[in-house]
C-alpha cells in the first residue's frame, strides 16, 4: 500500500465505513471528494453535518423526522387503530410510495438476531409498547428471513395475549 498523505488516509478510513465498499472504492471517492473546488467539498461536508443535527427520531415512531412527532404520526387522515411495525425507516419510504397504507407506522431499528448477539431488548419494541392504547391491529412486516421470522414470532407472542389483532405480510405481500 502506498505512501498516502494522513487527512486522504483518514477520508479513505471514513467512506470504507459504509456498507459494500471495500478499499478500492473507498479510495475512488475520497479522490473524488479532493477534486471537488472547495465550496463543493464544504457543502458536501455540511449536508453531514446538516442531516445529524436536525434528523432524529419520532418520539412516537421512531422513524427519521426534523419534527418532535413526525408528520404521518399527526396526520389526521391516517388510520390509528393500525400500525405496521418494520425493520427501519427505509421500509417506511417503501410502504408510503405504494399510497396504499392510511395506517401508522413503528420502525423498531434492527431485527432479533441471535447469531448477532442482537436481542428484543435492543430493538425499539418498549416504545411500540408504550403506545398500543387505542389499536386494534398490528401488522409485521419484516422481511421472510430468519431474522425477520424471529421477530415477528416475538411480537406475536407478546401482543396477542394483549388483546390485539396481529397480523403478518412480508415485502408487502400478505402471507
Ligand atoms: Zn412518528
Amino acid at each position: 500500500m502506498g505512501y498516502n498523505a494522513a487527512p486522504l488516509e483518514k477520508l479513505i478510513e471514513e467512506f470504507g465505513k459504509f456498507p459494500g465498499i471495500g478499499r478500492k472504492g473507498a479510495t475512488r471517492m475520497a479522490y473524488q471528494v479532493l477534486s471537488m473546488d472547495k465550496e463543493e467539498a464544504l457543502d458536501f461536508a455540511r449536508a453531514i453535518e446538516e442531516a445529524h443535527t436536525k434528523i432524529h427520531r419520532c418520539r412516537v415512531c421512531q422513524n427519521f423526522t426534523e419534527d418532535e412527532i413526525c408528520a404521518i404520526c399527526t396526520g389526521e387522515a391516517r388510520d390509528h387503530s393500525v400500525i405496521c411495525v418494520v425493520e427501519n425507516p427505509r421500509d417506511v419510504t417503501a410502504f408510503e410510495r405504494t399510497r396504499e397504507y392510511r395506517g401508522l407506522y413503528h420502525v423498531l431499528h434492527g431485527l432479533i438476531s441471535p447469531m448477532d448477539g442482537v436481542g428484543a431488548e435492543q430493538l425499539c419494541i418498549k416504545e411500540l409498547l408504550a403506545r398500543l392504547e387505542g389499536v386494534d391491529e398490528v401488522v409485521i412486516a419484516t422481511n421472510p428471513d430468519v431474522e425477520g421470522e424471529a421477530t415477528a414470532v416475538y411480537l406475536w407472542r407478546l401482543l396477542s395475549p394483549m388483546g390485539i389483532r396481529v397480523s403478518r405480510i412480508a415485502h408487502g405481500v400478505p402471507v
